[in-house]
Formats: C-alpha cells, structure tokens, sequence
C-alpha cells in the first residue's frame, strides 16, 4: 500500500493528509449507501493514515454529520475535522448570528466532539455577500476564541466570491470544487495566487468532477452540461485503452499539484479507498495529461452556475 502524504494547512498548525475524507457520501448524497461499509471505510481511512475529514450539517440533512460522529469513535483524537454551517438544504441558507451559534452546537452534538478544527462558511454564493462577511464570519471568530473551532474557512463553486471574501476578511482556509481536475484548472490561475499572497490554506474537492471522473459516471442530479458529462466519458475511454483507471489518473494529477493542502474525496466504499491511496503510486505516462485535454476539448473549465447571479463568476 501507498504512504500517505502529508501537508500543512496555509497558516494553520494544522497538517493534513493529501487524499482527504470527503463525507457527503456518509449523507448518501450520491446513492443510499451500506452503513456497514461507511463505517469500515471510515475506520480503515484513519487506519491508513488519512486524517482529514469534512463534513457538513447538509450532508443528508445531518446524516452524514451523526454517522461521522458515531464511525470516528476514539479515533477522532487521530482526526483533522472539518464541517460547516448556512446551508441546510437544496435552498435552504442562514447565515444569521443566531444561527451560526446554534448551528455549532448542533453539530458538535452530532459529531459527539467538544471542538471542530475547522468551521466552514458553506456555499457562500447563495446568498449575500456583507451577511458573510459582517455576521457569520463574525459569529465564527467568536466561536473559535471560545474554542468550539481552531480555524475559520469559507466553500463554494464560484471563485470570485471566495476571493472577494478572503481578501476582505481574514479566513484560514478557503475549499473550492471542481475548479482543479482533468475538467478544469482555474483555480491556479483565479484563485491561488490570492491564497498566496493573503497566507490561505487552499483545500481542492471534487477531484472526480462529482463522480463524472469515473467508471460508473455522473449521478442522475449532476448539474453539469450534456457536454461536460460527454467530455467526462470520453476521458474515462481514454484512459481506459492506455490501460489506467479514470479515477486513479484524476486523483493522481490532483496530488501531484503542490499548492492544494488536502484533495478531499467522497468515499463510503473500502475498494474506492484502497485504490485512491494506490494511485499515490501512479506514473502518469508522458503525453497522457496533454491527450486528455484535447479530448475535453471545449468542456474544459465549462462549469454549471451556483448561487445568486451577482455572485457567479464574470466570463
Ligand atoms: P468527488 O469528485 O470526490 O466524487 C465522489 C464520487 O466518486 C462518489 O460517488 C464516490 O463513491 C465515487 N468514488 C470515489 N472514489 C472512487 C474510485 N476510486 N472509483 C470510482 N468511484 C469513486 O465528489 P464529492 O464527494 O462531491 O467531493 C468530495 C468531498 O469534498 C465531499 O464529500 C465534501 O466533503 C467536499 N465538498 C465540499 C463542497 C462544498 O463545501 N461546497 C462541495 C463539493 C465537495
């Protein structure tokens, strides 16, 4: 088996490990998914050396946040963990002060942990901006220095929204989705050389595109374009003939790139696990990165809109 890789969180004094626990999954917000086998792969995750692990009271609608709670166990002291807050559902948003302090509690409750290490302002594009910026980050800073968070981070799709935010507002860490895999690569260019220079930890989720980066391909609820899932076909045939797996390539290429602490991806299965730990060991052939994005072609960085539209990224 490969050996995790580890590297630190921006400023934090957080270290992480490259390949991160995405839990959505535990939220059976791809598919319903086998407790049992959630519960293994969690174990065996830790087990392995994977220590970061997000979450959110989304996840299910708090599913996944009271199974990670009951699979942690006594490993949580082993565990870098992250969850979130203001989103609720498909639109359902609160980012009051009122209810960020709740939101906390109830989530430290379900986790069965007296602190998280990172407290994530969820899918800040969904609503405005200011109520980020002047009451739940706030609210959030006030939460750490009571110790129920170490560090204070914002997601979203969008990448203008998360650079405004950050370089108004001092947050530790910022997590973005699906702008750094086989499908796009914006990131590099519009959002971490702000990271840079503001000092942010930068976390890369989605390295599969959401599940399009695999065998089986995107769930039915996927919001990307025809295209987009056609491109992901494609690049999966291709690696597929040069005798690789889709997922491993993908996941291979998101380690490989320095400047994101943590790849997190979404894994309920121990087979998934083992293989996204093996690809560690992967050597891309030369010439396969470059092939694979002239099949994407013109889907690449093609994302779908999220949030309000005065939040969604200028052409
Ligand atoms: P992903 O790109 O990681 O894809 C996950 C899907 O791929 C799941 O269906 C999983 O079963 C499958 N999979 C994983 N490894 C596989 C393998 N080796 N072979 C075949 N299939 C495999 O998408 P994701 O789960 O959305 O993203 C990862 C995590 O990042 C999430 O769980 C969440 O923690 C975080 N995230 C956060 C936000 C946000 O804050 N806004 C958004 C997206 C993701």
């Amino acid at each position: 088996m490969a050996e995790m890789q580890y590297r630190k969180l921006g400023p934090t004094d957080l270290t992480v490990s490259v390949l991160g626990y995405g839990a959505s999954p535990l939220g059976n917000e791809f598919r319903e998914i086998d407790a049992h086998e959630g519960e293994r792969t969690v174990h065996m995750a830790v087990d392995l050396g994977v220590n970061f692990f997000d979450t959110s009271p989304y996840y299910g609608r708090t599913l996944s946040e009271e199974r990670l709670g009951r699979f942690m166990g006594h490993r949580r002291k082993r565990i870098v963990l992250a969850t979130k807050c203001g989103r609720y559902g498909l639109d359902r948003f609160d980012f009051s002060a009122e209810r960020v302090r709740a939101s906390i509690d109830e989530s430290l409750r379900r986790l069965r942990t007296d602190y998280v290490d990172l407290f994530q302002m969820h899918d800040v594009e969904f609503v405005d901006r200011e109520q980020v910026l002047h009451e739940a980050l706030p609210v959030a800073r006030e939460l750490q220095r009571a110790g129920k968070c170490r560090y204070v981070g914002i997601t979203g799709l969008p990448l203008g929204i998360l650079r405004d935010i950050a370089e108004r507002a001092p947050v530790d860490s910022i997590l973005s989705y699906a702008r750094y895999n086989l499908m796009a690569d914006d990131l590099d260019s519009d959002l971490r050389p702000s990271c840079q220079e503001l000092g942010i930890g930068l976390i890369n989720a989605s390295p599969l595109h959401l599940g399009i980066l695999t065998e089986r391909g995107a769930p039915s609820w996927h919001l990307a374009s025809a295209d987009v899932r056609r491109a992901g076909e494609r690049v999966a045939g291709l690696c597929r003939r040069r005798g690789f797996n889709v997922s491993q390539v993908a996941l291979k290429h998101c380690y490989d790139y320095p400047h994101t602490a943590s790849v997190l991806v979404g894994m309920s299965q121990c087979r998934h696990l083992e293989r996204n730990l093996q690809a560690f060991r992967l050597e891309i052939p030369p010439g396969l990165l470059e092939e694979i994005r002239e099949t994407v072609g013109d889907a690449h960085n093609q994302l779908w809109p999220s949030g309000l539209p005065e939040n969604q990224d200028r052409p």
